[in-house]
């Protein structure tokens, strides 16, 4: 055995039990007042040591780069990032004794630079946000390892088993009064986490619906609805993590029920209407996720249903505190909460939804 293959089995040895030091992330229950037999639950992703949904898909795309003989010992790395992914994977260069390049758009969130940084990351600062796979394409084409997290997230993670998310959220609802969800909503950047719930629950023959919401700026709904890849969007998403230019690869759309678009005042409203709720702060996209929760909520109530409903808090809000919780932020980007946030709490206290979403199904 050479050294480079000894040093592979090093770094997935180092994989492996970094996984088994780890815990599951939990599933929290928030029981409503006005929704007798409807349950809501959030599977919160904040929790993971690199504090997002991304720290399942780094541990998963440094593994399948080094099972497909991609990444050689002393090797640097690279992705083009909106920030998660590149704190995920900066983690786990370090972890591995690699080098890590993010390559992510100028406008990212300072706090989520620092923390690249911090890590050891380098980070590569393009000002054209659709410009950041031509420059990942760029470093790997002087010898660094591309991650790819657009192109690969769908088939890096075991999407039958081993504790992916979908495996994690149906094992934790084993023992509750709707164990098979109604729906599980999350959101989509790279699609990989949709891709792998949605083949989930058809492997396992469950009837759960899946929900991707989109947000308003994003190739992802236009292209689901025409069933064209080929749809784009020249402005970039305003909620970090979801929401792309253009339709990734890894976004799948077959095993997808339905989407809907969420106005980014929406998100934004929702996001400090379950921060309230879970007493913490969540991120923009857990916002997106809780409104149009809220939205099959109301269907389902209307429609006199009982289930269970299921989304996922994809990051803490202690990194958007100069952005989604500055007033004066949000000010400058033309954004008012105050609408969205009261009917959502009206909502919340019993009364219907009075909010339309776009849905394409
Ligand atoms: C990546 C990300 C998502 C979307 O997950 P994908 O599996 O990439 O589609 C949602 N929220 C945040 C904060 C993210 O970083």
């Amino acid at each position: 055995m050479n050294d480079d293959r000894a040093w592979v089995h090093t770094a997935i040895d180092a994989l492996a039990r970094e996984a088994a030091r780890s815990a599951d992330t939990h599933l929290l229950k928030i029981n409503l007042p006005g929704f007798a037999g409807i349950d809501f639950y959030f599977k919160d992703e904040a929790s993971h040591p690199t504090g997002s949904l991304k720290h399942r898909l780094a541990r998963s795309l440094y593994l399948y780069a080094l099972c497909n003989g991609r990444l050689r010992k002393g090797q640097p790395t690279v992705d083009a990032s909106s920030g998660s992914t590149a704190i995920a994977e900066a983690w786990f260069a370090r972890l591995l004794g690699l080098r890590f390049t993010a390559v992510m758009p100028a406008a990212t969130a300072p706090a989520k630079i620092r923390a690249v940084e911090a890590l050891g990351g380098a980070c590569d600062l393009v000002e054209d946000p659709s410009q950041v796979h031509a420059r990942a394409a760029w470093h790997a084409a002087n010898g660094a390892c591309h991650l790819d997290q657009f192109g690969l997230a769908e088939r890096a993670t075991d999407w039958r088993g081993n504790n992916n998310i979908a495996e994690s959220i149906l094992g934790q609802l084993e023992h509750e009064p709707h164990a098979q969800p109604a729906w599980i909503v999350c959101g989509a950047g790279t699609g990989g986490t949709s891709a792998t719930i949605g083949r989930y629950l058809r492997y396992k023959c469950h009837p759960t619906n899946l929900c991707v919401a989109d947000v308003e700026h994003s190739a992802f709904f236009e292209g689901f609805q025409k069933r064209d890849p080929g749809c784009c969007c020249d402005r970039p998403s305003l909620i970090e993590g979801i929401g792309r230019p253009r339709v990734e690869p890894s976004f799948m759309p077959g095993v997808v029920d339905m989407m809907v678009r969420v106005p980014d005042a929406a998100s934004l409203a929702a996001m400090s209407v379950l921060s309230r709720l879970l007493g913490r702060r969540v991120g923009g996209s857990t916002g997106t996720n809780f409104f149009a929760l809220c939205w099959l909520a109301d269907r389902m109530r209307q429609a006199g249903q009982q289930g269970s409903l299921v989304t996922l808090i994809c990051d803490s809000g202690e990194r958007y505190v100069g952005t989604y919780y500055n007033a004066q932020w949000l000010r400058s980007k033309g954004i008012d909460t105050a609408p969205f946030e009261h009917r959502i709490e009206q909502f919340l206290s019993g009364e219907d939804f009075a909010c339309d979403l776009a849905v394409a199904e």
